[in-house]
């Protein structure tokens, strides 16, 4: 739908936007389509959309052969839009933070204008559990981009950087100005999309890379006090890293490997 359009549909419907949801409805067809061009859908799959709104990206998506599921925290929104004769998603109104059992394993594909409130948790959510999504494409706040994207050794590195990298390859797909959303927010987005490297990320890996940041002023080995002594040592020297090593100066690959060999031999000693 396009500007006039959205306003009709919002005035029609009696939708007063809440700003305590992050609403900002996309009132862009080009943008929305070139989000959904840059997910590379294909027929068939299982396609997950973090806050439909009113429908900026799930009607498009509706006349694709897929499977939609929607996930709305507003259950105002989530009603009108299962009434909505356009829109065939299964729709969940939810708060997606506090959503389990929704087959997260199940989904090819993630798409979300994503509510910038909730931006970062939502995506460690993700990475954490939609494992076998091949692609996720977000709509962000531009600033945001910084630490998506962050490189070690700046300040903007942390568990959203590295988990991003685990993750696959991202790449910018277009910015968008406030004037593309009803009511327009104050900073421009950008839409990003993120190709998974096959290799799938797991809730502990993300639960882990957030504990070796948790302070960022003190040496990693502070934050990993709670493993087994000899196995950090063994783990630091496989690595090469000394003990004044602060986490963000550790390279996203050196996580992951860090990770295996603390966590990994933990659980094998547990099952001995
Ligand atoms: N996709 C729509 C669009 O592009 O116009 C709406 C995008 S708006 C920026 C963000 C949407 O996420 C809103 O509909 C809001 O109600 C919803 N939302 C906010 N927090 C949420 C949460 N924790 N779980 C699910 N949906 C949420």
């Amino acid at each position: 739908m396009d500007r006039e359009a959205t306003n009709t549909y919002l005035k029609t419907h009696g939708i007063l936007p809440e700003a305590k949801f992050g609403q900002n409805f996309l009132c862009d067809e080009g943008i929305a389509a070139s989000i959904i061009e840059s997910a590379e859908i294909r027929s068939g799959d299982r396609v997950l959309e973090i806050g439909p709104g009113i429908g900026a990206l799930s009607r498009p998506l509706s006349k694709l052969d897929i499977s939609l599921v929607c996930v709305e925290i507003d259950k105002r929104l989530a009603s009108v839009l299962r009434d909505d004769p356009e829109i065939t998603a299964e729709i969940t109104d939810s708060d997606f933070l506090k959503l389990k059992d929704y087959g997260a394993g199940e989904f090819d594909v993630v798409i979300s204008n994503l509510p910038y409130y909730v931006m970062t948790d939502i995506m460690k959510k993700l990475y954490g559990e939609c494992t076998k999504a091949r692609r996720m494409v977000f709509m962000v706040e531009e600033d945001a981009l910084d630490r998506i994207m962050a490189t070690p050794r700046t300040k903007q590195y942390g568990p959203l950087s590295v988990l991003t990298s685990l993750y696959g390859t991202a790449s910018v797909v277009t910015r968008v100005p406030g004037s593309s959303f009803i009511p327009a927010p104050k900073t421009t987005s950008a839409v990003i999309c993120l190709e998974s490297d096959g290799n799938g990320l797991s809730r502990e890996l993300v639960s882990f890379v957030d504990q070796c940041f948790m302070n960022r002023r003190k040496k990693l080995k502070a934050a990993l006090k709670c493993y087994d002594s000899v196995t950090v040592a063994g783990a630091y020297a496989d690595l090469g890293l000394d003990d004044n090593t602060r986490a963000e100066e550790v390279e996203p690959e050196a996580f992951l490997r860090l990770y295996n060999d603390i966590i990994n031999a933990k659980s094998q000693r547990g099952t001995l």
